[in-house]
């Protein structure tokens, strides 16, 4: 008998399509698939395309200009276009000390090129942060406030609103990674967001490789294009246009994944992002539940209110690489372990350099899922334990 697949990764990745994407991708590359709009009379139809899934994603998104929705191949993609396109040499920096490497990386280049100042407003060790740390940490310098929704690692949410208003109050650009909570928690542009960037293979179902941003209502303005190139358009001129999309989509579009966004945010709206949230707590609530009986420690505030599906596990004296392993090899359930491209979440929480387990749940993630890998970690840990029991014993 083969060993049913549990799929508790969908933080990192959504597993496969769902059906109505996958027959969505596969019925676009029987009758279309001419992949370049702009560039023949054929692109006709795959503009078009585009144009669908630009309304689907910006109604996700409550933007009802198509136009301010920039698709890209991935969160990381955006974050460069959006920090290198609105940062100028000698500007501060405001972040926080959860986030993801597609923030982290970017920002420590620049400081190592000596382009910028950057303050990393420390997290609590649960991911929460006071807002009132963007007020304190402002200077007369400061350009751009970068910040994840939720972290990666801990789950935990981050309160935007209050540090983008603060942000704000001295004109400062916001842009917002949405990686971990596009699809996952009701997410609208409200005036004091300049940029949510977004993942289009996580909790919003499209293809690996896909992603974007969505721009708030003037906020264009405010950035340089950072990637240039051809766009079908304005060809005479050597200068990229100033016109959205094409002020930051150059280059032959992934027409196949943006097929499939589109395809996804249409199932979303139809499913309600609402919902989707209110199943994913109540998931994530039982695995806490369960896991707390366990001899790890929940990472993270441990209410499943105040995260996405996300959980990390710290395990004294054994290594999760070897435990996550174990986890897929003898019990099917799929998970990853380490630092998930976060070391100053980890840095942060305290579990750095060893890292966590960490278990995501998606959409076809059910309870029974949540229930096996429970008693299957528990397996594990007591298999562990008695292993380095012998060891010990054994000097
Ligand atoms: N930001 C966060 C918070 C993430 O979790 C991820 C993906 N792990 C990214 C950015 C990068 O996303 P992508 O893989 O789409 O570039």
């Amino acid at each position: 008998m083969t060993m049913r697949e549990i799929y508790l990764n969908h933080a990192a990745t959504s597993p496969r399509p769902s059906d109505t994407v996958r027959d969505a991708v596969i019925a676009y590359l029987r009758e279309g698939g001419h992949a370049s709009p702009g560039r023949n009379f054929e692109g006709l139809e795959d503009a078009q395309r585009a144009l669908d899934a630009r309304l689907a994603v910006g109604a996700l998104f409550g933007v009802t200009h198509p136009s301010r929705v920039v698709f890209t191949p991935g969160a990381t993609a955006s974050l460069n276009m959006l920090l290198h396109g609105a940062i100028r040499r000698g500007d501060h920096v405001l972040t926080t000390s959860v986030e993801h490497n597609a923030v982290a990386r970017p920002l420590a280049l620049l400081e190592k090129q000596g382009v910028i100042t950057v303050t990393r407003m420390r997290c609590a060790p649960d991911g929460t942060l006071d807002p009132a740390q963007v007020e304190q940490s402002l200077r007369p310098n400061s350009r751009l406030l970068v910040m994840t929704h939720a972290s990666n690692v801990l789950g935990t949410i981050l309160p935007f609103r209050e540090c983008f208003a603060a942000a704000k109050r001295r004109g400062l650009f916001t842009v917002l990674d949405a990686a971990q909570t596009a699809g996952c928690i009701p997410l609208r542009m409200e005036p004091d967001m300049d940029a949510v960037a977004f993942a289009g293979h996580k909790g919003l179902g499209g293809l690996a490789g896909t992603g974007g941003f969505v721009l708030g209502k003037d906020s264009a303005d405010r950035l340089e294009p950072w990637l240039v190139g051809g766009t079908g358009s304005a060809s005479d001129s050597l200068e990229q246009p100033a016109f959205l999309p094409d002020k930051f989509e150059p280059g032959t579009p992934n027409t196949v994944g943006i097929v499939s966004l589109g395809a996804a945010a249409e199932e979303l709206l139809a499913v309600g992002v609402d919902a989707v949230r209110r199943r994913a707590q109540s998931l994530t609530e039982r695995f806490i539940a369960a896991a707390s009986r366990l001899p790890v420690a929940v990472c993270g505030t441990g209410d499943a209110a105040k995260s996405v599906p996300v959980v990390s596990l710290a395990v004294a004296d054994a290594d999760p690489g070897i435990l996550a392993g174990r986890l897929y090899r003898e019990h099917g359930v799929l998970i990853r372990s380490g630092l998930h491209c976060a070391p100053l979440a980890h840095e942060t929480a305290g579990t750095f350099p060893r890292g966590t387990l960490r278990f995501s749940f998606g959409r076809g993630t059910t309870e029974e899922d949540i229930d096996a890998a429970v008693s299957a970690l528990d397996r594990v840990l007591a298999e562990e334990q008695k292993g380095m029991f012998v060891c010990r014993e054994h000097g």
